[in-house]
């Protein structure tokens, strides 16, 4: 290669790389995949190393990889958080054995990990409490999202045994368990949200919110594998005795950690958790191998980049190449329009797989993609595999680009996009058949009216034959009885079952009706919120944007599809129709269950987010013992019940009232 051309490939590489750490760091959503961007990475040290003219100070070969964001506070690592040197060769990892065995003789042990796919935390420990949670960031500094990290439960707060060190800090791995990202996810979908390509972008994201409680609702777990502090060294002779004491401090360790004392050992169990790391509840990238010992550990010591004594060993994604064949539109019930490829099938991880995501235009504009092409096709954590990119030297140049339909495909209403948003709508909301359907089916699903004796299929084939337009009509349906009993498929005994699930289906609670609606970005935690605070439906149909984003929680995005949703009056004739049909379409007040009188006569303010309890589980359990809600801290309260993120005015308005300050386990402690 000549120079002039290295320095070209330099110029690219490096536009490239650095777009992708934007995607993967800023974003939280990479296009490509790790293997390949390791591979190009790889490709321009190389490149860097023999024309070192061309070696910029700022390459992303130079670079741990960046996070940091505006909205936290910017904190500088006492330690910096380095990366690990990676390969996906046997060869190299032997090579790295020869390397440590030149440096520190044959005499060593090996401490094997699984290399978890999540965001790494440094957390700070001072006299046993949770001082400072930070991110990576950069390697130097990071973000510091310590209130959003003591809402984890797998993450103590407080140590529970003695014997550790009065300042030390320890880093792990926040990740999200496979079926609470599937759970989550899907909700999301359900509500119209954006959802999470992976659990990794999940826990990324949630760690980065600015709304703690939203995060304590979200269950992250973590796993520690790194323990600093000045002392260690007296108080531990290698890693893994570190491991175990931190284990015992009440951290949770991974338990799939192996002690080796060769490198053939090291490659038995890098093959034996390539298999078997699919039965995990985690997604897994790899196994880190750390040389146990730390005086070898200093010995071996550190690049600019990372220690010398460890290497991370990563998995390929199983990536299978087939034919693309053409793209299938689909519209959601809030006409989102999401394209799907439709593939010649193809076996990936023990899975046939016929279709693939491409998310949104943009996507299919970037991959290029063409019909005929043959494509690469990945399975990571994605429950839906992606298309990664398309196999250039198989491309038929006869074909043309994909041109993204302009009008929906089922309702041929012209699309539409909203600001700031990749996805097209169909804004045919009253004519667009799988809207009309999806909207009826989300409103008798299980966490909505939860009607029995109907189902998806039922909503489908009773609008196909012109019972069902709109949610309304299911209360019409048993005056229809006679078209009913003519339908296929339908005998007197399920119609009277379904007309049986619709009637006690009046009596589902106001919060479930809300949910029902279909609003977007209402999902069940939020009409529960709305429906707690606004109490019936008049009160909240017609509330200004003040009053519904004055709500706990409910920002500006919601409130505006909250007023879109009321102001239009197909919706509001449809929810004078379910009021006369005798849904609940008010709050009835619960009746509370009585626990005891300890609290008698007393009245409480809960602040703040708590460990073990969400507000209404403390709220019931206070007024269950007689005691009482206030709306506002006053000279007449007696307690406040704090959280953790409770706002500095309601401390100072407490203490300058000298209202007692207590915690949830104060307030147990007092019923108890
Ligand atoms: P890389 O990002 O490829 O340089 O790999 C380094 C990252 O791997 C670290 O910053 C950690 O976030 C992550 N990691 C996951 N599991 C482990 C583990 N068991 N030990 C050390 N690092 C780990
Ligand atoms: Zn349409």
């Amino acid at each position: 290669m000549s120079p002039a051309e290295a320095a070209e490939r330099v110029v690219a590489l490096t536009a490239e790389l650095n777009e992708y750490n934007y995607q993967y760091y800023v974003l939280a959503n990479p296009s490509i995949s790790d293997y390949d961007f390791d591979q190009k990475l790889k490709e321009l040290e190389n490149l860097e190393r023999l024309f070192p003219q061309f070696l910029d100070p700022d390459s992303p070969t130079q670079k741990v990889g960046g996070d940091i964001t505006q909205r936290f506070t910017t904190v500088r690592h006492r330690w910096p958080m380095l990366s690990l040197s990676n390969t996906y060769s046997e060869q190299e990892l032997r090579d790295f054995d020869v390397r440590v065995r030149k440096a520190i003789g044959d005499d060593f042990e090996y401490v094997c990990e699984l290399k978890f796919d999540g965001l790494s935390i440094s957390l700070t420990y001072e006299n046993g409490l949770l001082k400072q949670a930070v991110t990576r960031g950069d390697g130097v500094q990071g973000d510091d999202v310590t209130t959003n990290v003591r809402t984890i439960k797998k993450i103590p707060n407080r140590l529970r045994t003695n014997g550790y060190p009065d300042l030390f800090e320890i880093r792990g791995e926040i990740f999200m368990h496979r079926p609470a990202f599937q759970r989550l996810n899907n909700e999301r979908i359900e509500n119209g949200e954006m959802a999470y390509a992976n659990p990794r972008n999940f826990a990324a994201g949630t760690i980065k919110l600015q709304d703690s409680s939203e995060v304590a609702r979200r269950p992250l777990d973590c796993f520690l594998y790194f323990l600093y502090s000045d002392n260690r060294n007296r108080l531990f002779s290698n890693h893994w005795e570190s491991l175990m004491a931190v284990k015992s401090w009440g951290f949770h360790v991974c338990e799939h950690t192996a002690l080796c004392s060769s490198i053939d050992e090291v490659l038995a169990f890098i093959t034996k958790w390539d298999k078997e790391r699919h039965e995990l509840s985690y997604d897994i990238d790899g196994i880190v191998i750390k040389v146990n010992d730390y005086g070898q550990q200093e010995e071996l010591g550190f690049t600019a980049k990372s220690p010398r004594w460890a290497i991370s060993y990563k998995y390929k994604a199983e990536q299978v190449e087939t034919i693309f064949h053409s793209v299938s539109y689909q519209v959601g019930r809030t006409g989102a329009v999401t394209p799907v490829a439709n593939l010649e099938p193809v076996l990936l991880a023990g899975t046939t797989v016929k279709r693939a995501s491409l998310h949104n235009a943009n996507e299919i504009a970037r991959l290029d993609l063409r019909e005929g092409d043959t494509v690469f096709v990945e399975k990571g954590g994605e429950i839906i595999p992606k298309v990664m990119g398309v196999n250039m030297l198989k491309r038929n140049p006869d074909t043309h680009p994909i041109v993204y339909p302009s009008n929906c495909p089922e309702c041929d209403t012209p699309l539409i996009r909203k600001e700031g948003e990749a996805v097209h709508y169909c804004p045919n909301e009253e004519g667009c058949p799988p809207q009309i359907v999806g909207r009826m089916q989300h409103f008798i699903g299980r966490k909505a009216m939860d009607i029995e004796g109907m189902g998806d299929e039922t909503i489908e084939t009773f609008y196909r034959h012109g019972l069902l337009h709109n949610i309304t009509d299911i209360y019409k349906l048993k005056d229809q009885q006679d078209v009913l009993i003519g339908l296929d498929r339908f005998g007197q005994k399920s119609i009277d079952n379904m007309l049986t699930g619709i009637e006690k289906s009046k009596e589902k609670p106001f919060e479930k009706v809300l949910f029902a609606l279909g609003i977007r970005y209402v999902g069940e935690t939020v009409a529960r919120k709305l429906a707690a605070h606004f109490k019936d439906i008049d009160t909240l149909t017609a509330a200004s944007r003040t009053a519904i984003e004055s709500v706990h929680e409910i920002g500006e995005r919601i409130a505006e599809s909250v007023l879109e949703y009321f102001a239009n009056t197909t919706h509001r004739e449809q929810l004078e129709q379910l009021k006369q049909y005798g849904l609940q379409l008010a709050l009835v007040e619960q009746k509370v269950e009585r626990l005891g009188d300890r609290l008698q006569g007393k009245t409480f303010v809960i602040s703040g987010v708590f460990e073990q309890f969400s507000r209404e589980e403390l709220t019931a359990l206070i007024e269950g013992h007689g005691g009482k809600m206030l709306s506002s801290i006053s000279a007449k309260l007696d307690y406040l019940v704090a959280g953790d993120k409770m706002g500095p005015s309601k401390r100072t308005k407490a203490e300058k009232l000298n209202i007692p300050i207590i915690s949830d386990q104060d307030l147990l402690d007092m019923i108890a």
